[in-house]
């Protein structure tokens, strides 16, 4: 076995080692990422025009492009130190299997029992609505890993949690909404009869199995409307990534140690966090000129929002309750289609990333789930983790970029990101181990159909 490098497989870092700040990489942009605007007047949206919607402190950290550092509570680290640091581990087995030059690393966001990255945001927002003194949170969930994170997070701080679960997910994935459940919160399936919303929606199209943007606009009118609740987002919003920044500082301390310099940067990209998390530091030093990286965001082919998306002002929810937000985006009507399995089924992105891919600071490629779910077997096989199929995209570039360096001879450095482990996607592994997965990938007439629906504003 090849470790001539006297790294060790995992990097850990001690406690006094673990971050003490998140990291904001708006304070290194140039060209901050555009406000949040008020869908019925056009007019930025500021920190009392958020409050009904977002807990106070959230705002201030959604609203901070100049603070570069900002202090974890004392609180958050506590209970990150239940489940990080995560391990960075050096892919030695898969660099062996491989043939290649390449010194692959990945940081391991899977060692919680939500399985994936989204605890890291999840622990803030119930903190800061702890403190703020309200009763309880309201979200929706699709997969489930947020809303399965979150009813975690509330727990600790004895908070109330409603999930509105997309419907179809609420029946296909019974055992994700049974560990939210024994967390404490309650879970709803969207559309439902509880929600003037959900009901408009059933009226007008009966049996619906629901959407993300159904299940959202469901949640933000049980937070606005009853007293002590606010509504939380697991994914694109600034502050999310800022707290998702633990994964990159992390990532770095680790490298630093061993004066390793990654040359790649992978991530996959559904909203944005994880990635906006891990590059965080790096992306810091790219943008002060210091050091120069590759990064790259790895969508699915079947929601391509970087790489055949409009940067545009457009609606995060179709029932367009909530800000609108400038960003790659395939239109806030698009949906995937249903035989995509994998995660990552956004219409839009984090604006902070697409104001940096705008920049060209990021590349963006996408793939196709059938290689996808191959490379997802490949590193289960030598890595031993069953890795998520959203976290399987950046496996699949991460394998592709060694593979040319087997070419080439080149020993580049390679970090990726694993966000977490697919226990409770195995329908879909099912169905690629059958044979029975296809491809599919969005016309330019279907493209089209959704972007003509985008709000007219100027920006
Ligand atoms: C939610 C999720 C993602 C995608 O979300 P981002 O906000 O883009 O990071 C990726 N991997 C896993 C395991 C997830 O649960």
């Amino acid at each position: 076995m090849k470790n001539s490098d006297n790294i060790p497989y995992k990097i850990y870092l001690s406690e006094e080692e673990m971050p003490k700040t998140w990291y904001n990489v708006r304070a290194d942009m140039k060209t901050k990422p555009a406000p949040l605007l008020n869908p019925g007047t056009g007019k930025p949206m500021g920190f009392d025009d958020l409050r009904p919607v977002f807990c106070d402190e959230l705002i201030r950290q959604e609203l901070n492009d100049t603070d570069r550092e900002i202090p974890i509570p004392v609180e958050i680290r506590n209970f990150y130190k239940m489940y990080r640091p995560s391990p960075l581990v050096r892919a030695y087995c898969l660099e062996e299997k491989l043939g290649t030059p390449a010194k692959i690393y990945y940081k391991f966001e899977g060692n919680n029992t939500s399985g994936s990255h989204k605890l890291n945001s999840a622990i803030a927002q119930a903190y800061y609505a702890k403190q703020q003194g309200l009763k309880g949170v309201t979200t929706e969930t699709g997969a489930g890993q947020w809303g399965t994170a979150l009813s975690m997070a509330c727990s600790y701080f004895d908070l109330d949690c409603k999930v509105f679960m997309v419907k179809c997910s609420y029946e296909q994935k019974p055992f994700r909404r049974e560990v939210m459940r024994t967390y404490g919160a309650s879970v709803t399936p969207s559309p439902s009869e509880t929600t003037s919303v959900g009901r408009a929606i059933l009226k007008e199209h009966p049996g619906t199995t629901g959407s993300l943007g159904c299940a959202i606009s469901e949640a933000v009118e049980v937070a606005t409307s009853n007293p002590g609740y606010r509504y939380v987002l697991g994914s694109v919003l600034n502050q999310v990534l800022l707290h998702q920044s633990v994964i990159g500082v992390e990532t770095k301390t680790a490298l630093d140690k061993y004066g390793v310099t990654p040359d790649i940067i992978i991530g996959c990209a559904g909203g944005g966090s994880n990635l906006g998390g891990l590059i965080s530091p790096f992306m810091g030093e790219k943008l002060r000129g210091e050091k120069d990286y590759r990064i790259i965001a790895v969508e699915p082919a079947s929601c391509p929002s970087f790489t055949r998306g409009k940067f545009a002002y457009d609606f995060c929810d179709t029932g367009k309750v909530c800000p609108l937000s400038k960003m790659y985006t395939l239109g806030s009507n698009f949906i995937p289609s249903a035989n995509h399995a994998g995660g990552l089924r956004y219409h839009g992105m984090s604006t902070t990333l697409s104001q940096l891919y705008h920049d060209g600071y990021i590349e963006a490629c996408s793939v196709e789930q059938t290689k996808v779910f191959e490379a997802a077997t490949q590193f289960a096989r030598v890595e031993g983790i069953l890795p998520a199929p959203e976290s399987s995209h950046a496996i699949r570039v991460a394998i592709d970029e060694a593979l040319k360096c087997r070419e080439t001879g080149e020993e580049k450095t390679i970090v990726f990101g694993l966000t977490g482990t697919g226990y409770f996607d195995m329908v879909a592994y099912e169905k690629y181990n059958n044979g029975e997965m296809s491809d599919y990938i969005p016309t330019d007439e279907e493209l089209e159909a959704s972007f003509a629906t985008l709000p007219k504003v100027e920006g």
